[in-house]
């Protein structure tokens, strides 16, 4: 057996399961490592507690002075809890989490030194960034970027580090990071859902978009993933023969979690609960070793950053269990991958959910108002949507036939699709007073009752409507949800805006009331968005062909789907949001189309490397050990040897097939990697890259896992499927 493969088997079979006691309830772990409003109370003078709530709840400025109190105050508080160092945390448009520590310690001369945190440290930092992406906007502009602290999401402790929430912009301004517009996206969703909200109700101030991430993951041994070249440099295996026994049974799902994965989830739930994130579900997935953790929903901004946040301790602790988080969307072929969930609703400070139905006709009107015009908003911008989810390794998951196809869709059931044909029938202009008492009662009363039995739901949807929440399902677990929630708060932003234009004209100039404005517009949207309302199986062909007929995208893969956001429609939308100026979008463009690009050339390079490095010598050597054999055979048996020894030498012949057809892909595949890598225009590099170098994968991998199936289990060196899948 390949040394390694049998050193990583050996390591992980002999493993003692890390233990780990929990240390106090959750209920009293939660937030104590943050600096959260309860903390800011007892730390904070009076008017820097109220500066900050109203930084936080109103986005306004916090003076300097008070931002000197407050550093000092979360210095105080951090360093009663051993903290040495203080971070600027922001997440940067490439993957993950950054910062950069600095101690709080300062010499003050006479060889003595004091603990210091300014407001100036706080709220601003240059940190070196000139090797996080930009897209160009600093070298064009100003060489620099900046952190700025977002008092909206609080500070908190990791390790023993005080990390501050910040965005990263450039300093002429432009967007660095995920934050930046997500902030944006939900200032303006706020101001449209408010000023929409209070045709129901004048008391509404504030509209919330709330956020809730299921994220899945998988669990494997740290041996049996670092025996594996592919998985620790990529995150996913390049080959690897299918095992015998996969997910058929669906024994997994739901089933007594494995003790190792039971120890890691209890130790990153009491992290989780100390950072304030309100980890609560925890179960099995479909595939083996695979699993979730879902936080409770909390307001969009929080809840991006404690996915984030979350991400990173899932990996510390992981690591402290010897096994590591697979957070890739396909780590292993012919299993299902892993997708993020994101459910999303809006909410006032009156405490309604807008896409809940409520008690009253009325209630349930605003319910429709808002489910409608979310349809709606994704109707107009299903293609953005798709590009919101793109990446290279979402590929590998969207219209895999077990996540959401590529084709963005939504699905509402079948009781309120009944709704919403009876609101297409709505008479247009002014209603009789029968037809007004009927649709109340028969349509709009009804609605809470009918959704307590729709219990219907179809997991081929990549965008859901779950009973109170829509659940955009086509999200890749390794994405940073900022990039999807932007695009849905905004389109949605949008959409209302437009929304309260027609009901207000319609009103004033064609002298309807109020009510029925409101059922006028939306009879007209339903006929508009129709078309993005499917209920069917998302995976079937079938759906593919009506999709088209329909005109809606179905852009498979990442260059192609990216388009989409730097389109004039796209890019008129974000300047009318005042999301994103044009300048920052073709830089995400191209930071995007270059992420994919360099992740196709390093699994190429790595795919390359174990095919010729690992597969083929191997392959050599039984062939040898065959060749061998059939010598032997012929010394002994003559003449009669080839018949004997035909299993055996038609054995030799095929991995002679097998092996140069290897290296001849491997060449011509190395071969179109040097005629992409002169190609100047980034996004031109990456459709070389999609079309021209990606399809070697799969033939590749098909005649390496022939050989697996082929050559002695002893001699195979790479770990296989049934190892990394089945060993805990
Ligand atoms: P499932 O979708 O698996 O049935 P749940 O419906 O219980 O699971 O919730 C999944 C996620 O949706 C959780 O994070 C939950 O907190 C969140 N969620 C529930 N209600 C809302 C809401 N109104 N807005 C946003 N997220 C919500
Ligand atoms: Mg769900």
């Amino acid at each position: 057996m390949g040394i390694f493969r049998f050193e990583a088997l050996k390591e992980t079979l002999n493993r003692i399961p890390v233990d780990f006691k929990e240390n106090g309830k959750h209920s009293e772990n939660f937030g104590i490592n943050v600096f959260s409003e309860n903390t800011m109370r007892q730390y904070l003078t009076k008017d820097a507690f109220n500066s900050v709530m109203d930084a936080m709840e109103h986005g306004s400025k916090i003076d300097r002075k008070i931002a000197d109190q407050v550093a000092s105050s979360m210095k105080d508080w951090a360093l009663s809890k051993g903290v040495t160092h203080y971070t600027h945390w922001f997440q940067p448009l490439t993957g993950g989490t950054a910062e950069k520590h600095d101690a709080f310690f300062e010499p003050i001369g006479g060889g003595n030194a004091v603990e210091k945190f300014s407001g100036g440290a706080l709220v601003q930092q240059e940190p070196d960034a000139s090797s996080f992406p930009s897209g160009g906007i600093r070298n064009t502009f100003e060489a620099r970027g900046y952190t700025a602290w977002d008092p909206t999401s609080p500070a908190f402790i990791y390790g023993t580090t005080l990390c501050i929430p910040t965005v990263f912009v450039a300093y002429t301004g432009e967007a660095l990071d995920n934050k930046t517009p997500l902030l944006r996206a939900l200032q303006a969703v706020d101001k449209h859902a408010t000023a929409v909200a209070k045709y129901f109700d004048k008391n509404v101030k504030k509209v919330t978009a709330s956020l809730g991430v299921e994220q899945e993951y998988f669990l494997i041994d740290k041996a049996l993933v670092i025996s594996r070249p592919d998985l620790l440099m990529t995150g996913r295996t390049l080959l690897g023969h299918s095992a015998a026994k996969g997910q058929q049974l669906d024994d997994h799902y739901f089933g007594s979690i494995p003790q190792r994965a039971l120890n890691f989830m209890r130790e990153l739930e009491t992290e989780c609960m100390k950072l304030g994130i309100p980890a609560k579900t925890r179960h099995n997935e479909v595939a083996p070793n695979q699993f979730e953790l879902a936080p409770i929903y909390e307001e969009t901004n929080l809840a991006v950053d404690h996915n984030s946040l979350m991400m990173d301790i899932m990996g510390k602790i992981a690591s402290r269990h010897n096994l590591r988080v697979l957070l890739h969307e396909k780590p292993f072929a012919g299993i299902n991958g892993s997708g993020k969930h994101n459910n999303w609703s809006l909410s006032t400070n009156t405490g309604v959910n807008l896409l809940g139905p409520g008690k009253t006709p009325m209630r349930n009107l605003q319910f429709l108002t808002f489910f409608i015009n979310t349809i709606k908003a994704i109707r107009e911008y299903e293609e953005l949507m798709r590009a919101g989810i793109a990446s290279a390794s979402n590929d590998h998951r969207l219209g895999a036939n077990e996540a959401p196809p590529a084709i963005i869709s939504v699905f509402i059931g079948e009781q309120l699709t009944k709704v919403l044909n009876d609101l297409e029938g709505v008479t247009k202009g002014k209603l009789s007073p029968q037809e007004k008492t009927d649709l109340k009662l028969n349509v709009v009363g009804k609605i809470p009752e009918i959704l307590l039995d729709n219990t219907d739901r179809n997991r081929t949807s990549p965008f859901a409507f779950t009973g109170n929440k829509f659940e955009y399902r086509a999200v890749g677990s390794l994405a940073n949800s900022a990039k999807p929630m932007t695009i849905l708060n905004t389109i949605v932003a949008k959409q209302l805006k437009d929304f309260k234009i027609e009901v207000d004209s319609l009103i004033k100039n064609n002298d309807l009331k109020k009510d029925e404005a409101i059922f006028n517009v939306l009879r007209e949207y339903i006929k508009q968005s129709k078309d993005i309302l499917f209920e069917g199986n998302g995976y079937s062909a079938e759906w593919e062909e009506e999709a088209e007929k329909r005109g809606l995208s179905n852009n498979k893969t990442t260059p192609l789907a990216l388009k989409a956001i730097v389109s004039k429609k796209t890019i008129d939308l974000y300047k009318e949001m005042k999301v994103l100026s044009e300048v920052e979008v073709r830089a995400r463009h191209e930071i995007q189309l270059d992420e994919y690009t360099l992740r196709i050339q390093i699994e190429g390079r790595v795919l390359g490397d174990i095919a010729l490095n690992h597969v083929i010598p191997t392959a050599v050597n039984y062939q040898n050990k065959l060749i061998e054999n059939v010598r032997g055979l012929k010394d002994i048996f003559g003449d009669e040897f080839e018949t004997i020894a035909k299993d055996q030498m038609d054995l030799i012949k095929k991995i002679s097939e097998h092996i140069s057809a290897i290296t001849t892909k491997t060449n011509d595949m190395v071969e179109e990697r040097k005629k992409a890598n002169v190609i100047e225009d980034v996004e031109e590099k990456s459709f070389a890259y999609c079309d021209k170098i990606r399809p070697y994968f799969d033939e590749i991998r098909y005649h390496c896992d022939k050989l697996e199936l082929m050559v002695d289990d002893e001699l195979w060196p790479l770990t296989k499927y049934r190892e990394m899948l089945f060993t805990r």
